[in-house]
């Protein structure tokens, strides 16, 4: 007989049947989420980070007419005087909001502001740095000088029927300065998704209560309510429930009932997943995905009713990763925004990391610029799925793909920093 005891497989394993990539999760994700349809019509300044519903197309050119893009003196190129100085009678002043309404003819000029129309008759804006003013009041101009100078083009920003917002997209500030340069106040855009969240288990405590033996602190509530506070939903806090399939599918109905999508943690290790499943099973559709990452192998998917459940793990550490790595997607596509795919960025790796083949590892770093601006990265201490401070000294993870097998200080690894951390 063996004096060894064959190991079942588990999580320690670094790939197991039935594994599935992160991006096979995601298109699976993609393939089982409808984005909202509501819309809502808000004021543009309402609208910064909402989903814009309809590509917007511009009803007028900007800027609207030609106007100057300097102080200086508006002319006629055909009044300069090839090789020579040309003296220009001073006809008039042209302001911002207040044109210059009469011509201005061959050997005259008019004063201009910058934003003011082109005056009749001119076709360049010499600047007044580059002017001399003669005793008699003249305007002398050399003849450096060629048709168009410092004169903008009506349309030249935004032309008439132009698309300048596509449908999807998450408005920025600049996108709401656009918006109102051609004059449009409000827009349609997406409803904000309703996510309501829960963590299971029967040892949790809530902060304010003293910690009684055997219990710990719920910390995935707020962490998770710290990620959805910085994204554009409407966050709905439903506690703790308990480890039994009761509580679980009270829970899930009430949740089901407001949001649109359901996240909870824990309760899906071996032995615990016991209550989830039946629940799940009772009110709708449901996968358990075992994905080769690295903290946060196993993740639930499922639908009930109208809303979406993603199931994470328990350990503090890898619900945020799942968070961002899913969850945070699966809310971009509710919201009908066009994904984004991650920003990754070469860093120098300052320590030796130790990594299987086979899965994705989200290891948590620090990057910073090295001498050259070049980013290097270093690991926040131990790296365990429990260690929550791994996290919280972190400013990026330290993404290794499924083919690394280690590395050592030196090597070029990838960065992705913390969508949270600014
Ligand atoms: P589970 O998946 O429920 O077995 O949880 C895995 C580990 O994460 C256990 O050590 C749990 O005590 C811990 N854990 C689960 N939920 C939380 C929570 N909300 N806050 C802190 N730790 C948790
Ligand atoms: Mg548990």
């Amino acid at each position: 007989m063996s004096n060894k005891i064959a190991s079942q497989p588990s999580c320690v394993d670094p790939f197991e049947e039935g594994m599935i990539s992160q991006g096979e999760a995601l298109k699976r994700i993609e393939a089982r989420i409808h984005p909202v349809l509501a819309c809502e019509r808000l004021p543009i300044r309402e609208c910064l980070n909402r989903v814009n519903n309809e590509a917007v197309k511009s009803p007028r050119d900007v800027p609207p007419q030609p106007n100057s893009a300097m102080d200086g003196y508006a002319v006629a190129i055909g009044s300069l005087v090839e090789g020579d100085i040309a003296e220009l009678d001073d006809v008039g002043t042209a302001f911002a909001g207040v044109p210059f309404h009469g011509d201005c003819g061959p050997g005259q000029c008019v004063r201009i502001m910058t934003g003011a129309l082109i005056p009749n008759g001119t076709d360049a804006v010499i600047m007044q740095e580059q002017v001399e003013i003669g005793d008699d009041g003249k305007i002398r101009i050399d003849s450096d000088h060629r048709r168009g100078e410092n004169i903008r083009l009506a349309g030249e920003d935004v032309r008439q029927g132009e698309t300048v917002i596509e449908a999807g997209v998450r408005l920025s500030p600049a996108d709401l300065g656009v918006l109102a340069s051609l004059g449009i106040a409000q827009l349609q855009i997406k409803r904000k998704p309703v996510v309501a969240f829960f963590s299971t288990g029967d040892e949790l405590m809530s902060v304010g209560t003293p910690l009684e033996p055997g219990m710990i602190y719920d910390s995935n509530r707020y962490s998770l309510h710290g990620m959805l506070s910085g994204l554009q939903v409407d966050i709905v806090d439903l506690g703790v429930v308990r480890d039994n399939p009761q509580s679980m599918l009270e829970a899930l109905v009430n949740a089901s009932a407001q949001a649109d999508l359901i996240i909870s943690t824990g309760g899906v290790s071996v032995g615990e997943a016991d209550y989830i499943k039946p629940a799940l099973a009772e009110l709708g559709s449901t996968e358990f995905w075992k994905i080769a990452i690295k903290p946060g192998r196993p993740l639930t998917f499922g639908q009930i009713s109208n809303s979406i459940f993603m199931g994470l793990p328990g350990n503090p550490v890898a619900v945020m990763v799942t968070f961002s790595q899913f969850v945070a997607p699966a809310i971009e596509m509710l919201s009908g925004a066009t994904l984004r795919p991650p920003l990754l960025f070469p860093a120098r790796s300052l320590d030796r990391l130790r990594k299987k083949q086979g899965r994705t590892e989200f290891q948590r770093g620090v990057a910073t610029l090295d001498e050259n601006n070049r980013w290097q990265v270093g690991k926040t201490g131990k790296q365990g799925s429990g260690i929550l401070t791994s996290m919280s000294r972190a400013n990026c993870f330290i993404v290794l793909p499924d083919d690394n097998a280690g590395v050592e200080p030196g090597d070029e690894v990838s960065i992705q920093f913390l969508d949270w951390v600014h």
